[in-house]
């Protein structure tokens, strides 16, 4: 008995369509509509005519589950790189379904020119690389860049039937397809033998590679023989080769034939012996980080699980912010999912453990260096529960963008923040000041209820009336209680809003502070400025809760009065526009970001001064003051997490060295009160007392103790449990 407990996939082979292109496109999609798993398009380069990656891709286009592969693709008569190419497009546009067989042209020809072609084929896959060169004879590639970046690799397959070729596919490849009608039972089993051994002198696992043979309708009848090809030759993809037109045959062989196939096959194979569970290659396995039981990711996980030699990787390594190199990225899609997760990272507390929604954080903790991230980006449903109360149900991965832009032809708003690209998780634990916070106040005071898994692994949902201590913890510091799936918000009526951007000429930095904040605390609620000061500018983004041309503009007008402007723009447009002002960028964040917060009642002449010093350093690149105040300062301070109710200003500083900025922002921070995480990267535990009044604090504590005792959540900046358990964080 020979199997490599691949789960069995049924396909089928399309003839005919470089002649009929539709009807073959057409065949394909009845084969998804039938059951297949598979479909394939041979390339027939000599005969004119459409050709095989073509097909594949206008075919993946119109179906949405089955995979789709062009075949037998003459690596000689294909620049690798193009081939690279079409192939990676094909995986992009059709959602990871993708597929490539390359062919050996005929037998007994040198296969350097296919082992070429696989290994530069690969490296464009490889995004964690910034250029690819190979000098080979056949396929040469200089300086290139590769892409496009993927979720999944296309898996390389071969095709062919002699020695040489089934040892290189034991080599190299991801699987290995013969053609039944060539090579018969016996000399299948003698090219497994070859494959195998090749296999094994590589260092790979034999079971990397899977193997799969094309039938004609004769071979196609022999259920016997179909499973004996599984259970004894370790067949895990049975291909039917069907010309264009020809329904009826794939209908009895996927109807009568396949399921029979399969019953035979478990029957005669161990309980359990056939899994979907990917094997991967043995250069991707040499990438993995110390003290992860990679082999021990749950089954509802390993689907979508990243490690770094996957293609994914370069997608989901870095944050937005911080560069980042984590030894295993677990993405989920369910509660369920999020609660096993939670379950692997328990067991893997000597590892740092991020927790992702957006990828935003400006601390950029949600990714680390080898240990785990739980990515929870996939849980970015929003739905609407009841329409005339406003509550709606948010996932903790939806972008606060898309939240925008679902809310608005409702004529709702949720305030949220000035970046569409951050993320609901890590903003809507944390606060969440936003452009509407002086009228409707922080994110989180518009929070009714929080789903959260524990680190215990339980799903909890916290509310005024349930887990009521957690629901007042989620609130400001959620991110060190659980993994928030989703959350339920009563969100504002809000239809257009005045949108102004000022620039000013500020060559006196104190003096414009301090009258950018006399004019603030006394404007009317409707309207919340941010400023961004920088040397010689002030810019001014302002947003007026209002629809009205007159409330606007009077409501503007003392911030104009400020300093004379350089530039200003005011339209009325809808809070989603505003939310979607920027494009998603890939997040290719790159070293420590260094960023500094601090939050003031007023801007007094003091802090000013000592803001004007830092501008003036060099020091910040970014001086950035949020105004919060109004609808804020109506909760109580004890009422959430989230303490510093009284401050009218938060201020945001960057800058490129972490030492050079504090020099300059300690006399800034020792003219403020508190500071707001979400702006803050500095690792020192003072930092944490300077975020919580003490009493908040030790409340908190208290609580960490009771729902994560052993400190599994620290990630971003570590309330410790009362009594005190501490581990390493990277
Ligand atoms: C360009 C930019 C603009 C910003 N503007 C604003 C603003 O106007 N107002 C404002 O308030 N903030 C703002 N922020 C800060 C932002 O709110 C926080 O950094 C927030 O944590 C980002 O959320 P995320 O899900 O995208 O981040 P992630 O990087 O995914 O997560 C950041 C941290 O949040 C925690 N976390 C994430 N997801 C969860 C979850 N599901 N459950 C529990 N904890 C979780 C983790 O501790 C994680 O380390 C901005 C950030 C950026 C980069």
């Amino acid at each position: 008995m020979t199997n490599y407990g691949h789960r069995i996939r049924f396909g089928v082979e399309v003839l005919g369509g470089s002649d009929a292109p539709g009807d073959a496109v057409a065949l394909a999609v009845l084969a998804e509509e039938l059951g297949y798993d598979l479909v394939v398009f041979p390339d027939q380069v000599g005969e004119g005519g459409a050709d095989a990656l073509s097909l594949a891709a206008w075919t993946a286009a119109r179906t949405r589950t089955v995979q789709v592969a062009a075949s037998r693709l003459d690596a000689r008569a294909r620049p690798a790189s193009v081939v690279a190419r079409g192939a990676g497009s094909l995986q992009l546009l059709s959602g990871g379904r993708g597929m490539l067989v390359l062919g050996s042209g005929s037998a007994g020809e040198d296969l350097g020119v296919v082992e070429e072609a696989v290994a530069v084929i690969r490296s464009l896959q490889d995004t964690s690389r910034s250029r690819v060169s190979s000098a080979g004879t056949y396929h040469r590639l200089a300086d290139a860049e590769p892409g496009p970046a993927l979720d999944r690799e296309v898996p390389l397959w071969l095709y062919g039937a002699d020695t040489a070729l089934a040892a290189l596919a034991g080599r190299v490849a991801d699987g290995w397809v013969a053609d039944l009608d060539e090579v018969g039972v016996e000399g299948l089993a003698g090219l497994n033998a070859v494959l195998d051994r090749a296999a094994i002198d590589a260092g790979r696992d034999v079971r990397e590679v899977r193997r799969s043979v094309t039938l004609t309708s004769g071979d196609a009848a022999d259920v016997s023989a179909l499973v004996a090809l599984v259970v004894d030759h370790g067949v895990s993809s049975v291909v039917l080769r069907v010309r264009t037109g020809d329904a009826t045959q794939l209908r009895t062989f996927i109807d009568d034939v396949a399921p029979a196939v399969r019953e035979g096959a478990e029957r005669a194979l161990p309980p359990g012996a056939l899994s979907s569970r990917p094997v991967r290659r043995a250069d991707v396995r040499a990438r993995r980080r110390p003290g992860i039981a990679y082999d021990h990711v749950p089954d509802d996980l390993v689907a979508t699980a990243v490690e770094p030699g996957d293609a994914a990787f370069g997608k989901v390594r870095s944050t937005y912010l911080r560069g980042g190199n984590p030894g295993l990225v677990l993405r989920q899609r369910n509660a369920a999912e999020v609660a096993s997760a939670v379950g692997f990272a328990r067991e893997h507390m000597h590892l740092p453990l991020g927790i992702r929604s957006g990828g935003h954080g400006i601390s950029g903790r949600s990714t680390n260096d080898g240990g785990l991230v739980i990515d929870v980006g996939a849980l970015n449903a929003i739905t609407v529960l009841d329409e005339a109360a406003r509550v709606v149900r948010i996932g903790a991965g939806a972008r606060w963008r898309d939240v925008a832009r679902v809310l608005q032809p409702h004529g709702w708003a949720l305030s949220s923040g000035d970046y569409g690209g951050v993320g609901v998780g890590g903003l809507a634990t944390a606060g969440g000041i936003g452009f509407l916070a002086r009228k409707h106040g922080l994110t989180i005071d518009h929070l009714r209820a929080v789903e959260m898994v524990l680190a215990d692994g339980t799903l909890v949902r916290a509310s005024a009336t349930e887990n009521t201590e957690l629901f007042w913890a989620a609130r400001g510091a959620g991110a060190n209680f659980g993994v928030a799936v989703a959350f339920e918000f009563v969100v504002d009526e809000i239809d257009q809003v005045g949108w102004a951007q000022l620039a000013f000429h500020a060559p006196d930095p104190a003096a414009y502070l301090e009258a950018f904040g006399r004019v603030a605390v006394t404007t009317p609620r409707e309207t919340t400025p941010f400023l961004i000061l920088g040397q010689g500018i002030a810019q001014l983004m302002a947003m007026v809760d209002s629809s009205d041309p007159d409330v606007i503009v009077s409501q503007l007008q003392p911030f104009a009065e400020i300093a004379p402007l350089m530039q200003q723009q005011v339209v009325i447009a809808p809070y989603a526009a505003v939310m979607n002002m920027f494009p998603e960028t890939p997040h290719n964040g790159r070293g420590e970001p260094v960023s500094r917060s601090a939050f003031t009642r007023e801007i007094t002449p003091g802090f000013a001064a000592a803001s004007a010093d830092l501008i003036r350093s060099g020091a910040s690149h970014w001086y950035q003051i949020r105004t919060v105040g109004g609808a804020v300062a109506d909760v109580a301070p004890d009422a959430t997490a989230y303490a510093h109710r009284d401050a009218n200003f938060a201020l945001a500083v960057m800058g490129a060295n972490a030492q050079r900025l504090d020099r300059w922002f300690e006399p800034v921070r020792r003219q403020s009160h508190g500071l707001y995480l979400s702006f803050e990267s500095d690792r020192n535990p003072d930092r944490i007392a300077d975020a919580f009044p003490s009493a908040t604090l030790d409340r908190l504590r208290r609580l960490k103790a009771q729902l994560d005792p052993d400190n599994l959540f620290q990630d971003n900046f570590n309330i410790t449990p009362a009594r005190d358990h501490t581990r390493n964080a990277s």
